[in-house]
């Protein structure tokens, strides 16, 4: 029946997935076909089931920001890393710099947003990029239960060389005090971990591990503590879609986090995990595809929890 389900799901959504647009600042992301739409579900009970392109690699992206959270939260402790990077939400794009620097102590607002994703990294008690890198990709592999998790090259290069914009606000927070370390080393991290390359079913695993309370439901390994998971989900559900998050509270109701490389990685707690992919992108850099799939999926199956 969900299979079935999927498959409606994306025949649906296909004509409206057609008026977003890929994500071209990357340059390599610009490359991507605007088309292609996948979609996987798991649950916390270690069923899967899967449609469309749910097998096409894409880069995580701003989906890593989670897993880097996760590891920060288990290796040096909520509380610290949370006097360095705040928990609310903003209304402001995902690389803006605008709050960081009008409002004192000029703290990232949030771990989901770039500012507060690069600081969150910058606290990983590791050496240095590789390293850092190492450890959320070690993690990721954990919540997915896949060991194929590796750097898209193209696309790490693609945005190391092109990143004006996190530069920028790597080197202000430095400027203010609240990033501290060998900042093209912790960008470097960062470009990485976002460069990670995943399908649906592997998000939809990861969703599945989160909504689960920590437990991955297809390997049996304990891969997070709950208490990360609630604080995680409840961050997704705020924070998850940057500027975008109220409306899709709204429509889909379930903790999320999206990704400019297309997919969704969504929550729902005790029951499910979804991940999607639509590379075709909405003006706030969340998939639009995507969000319309959460959206009749949730109606269909009722997995609003918010
Ligand atoms: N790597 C991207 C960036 O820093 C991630 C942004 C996103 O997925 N929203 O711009």
């Amino acid at each position: 029946m969900i299979n079935s389900v999927l498959e409606t799901v994306i025949q649906q959504v296909r004509p409206l997935a057609r008026q977003g647009r890929v994500a071209t600042y990357i340059p390599e992301l610009g490359k991507q076909d605007p088309d292609l739409l996948g979609i996987a579900m798991a649950s916390v009970q270690g069923e899967v089931w899967t449609a469309g392109d749910w097998d096409r690699k894409f880069t995580m992206q701003s989906i890593s920001k989670v897993v880097s959270l996760g590891l920060a939260m288990v290796e040096i402790g909520e509380e610290r890393v949370f006097s360095r990077v705040g928990v609310d939400p903003t209304a402001d794009p995902f690389n803006s710099i605008m709050r960081l620097e009008m409002v004192a102590p000029h703290r990232p607002q949030n771990p989901l947003i770039n500012a507060g994703a690069i600081v969150t990294l910058s606290l990983l008690p590791h050496g240095e990029a590789r390293e850092r890198f190492e450890a959320v990709r070690d993690l990721a592999r954990r919540l997915t239960g896949s060991q194929d998790l590796n750097l898209d090259e193209a696309v790490y290069l693609s945005e190391k060389e092109t990143s004006d914009r996190n530069r920028s606000l790597a080197y202000f927070m430095r400027s203010v005090g609240v990033l501290e370390g060998d900042i093209e080393d912790i960008l470097d991290s960062y470009f990485m971990q976002c460069s990670l390359s995943v399908n649906a079913r592997d998000l939809a695993v990861m969703g599945a591990t989160l909504a689960s309370g920590g437990v991955n439901p297809f390997t049996g390994e304990r891969v997070l503590p709950s208490k990360v998971c609630r604080v995680l989900r409840a961050l997704m559900a705020t924070c998850g879609l940057y500027d975008g998050s109220g409306e899709f509270a709204v429509r889909v109701g379930v903790p999320a986090k999206s990704g400019v490389g297309g997919g969704i990685v969504a929550s729902v707690p005790m029951r499910y995990g979804i991940g999607v992919f639509g590379p075709a992108l909405d003006p706030k850099g969340n998939s639009l595809g995507g969000i319309a799939m959460l959206e009749k999926l949730s109606q269909e199956l009722s997995l609003r929890v918010l």
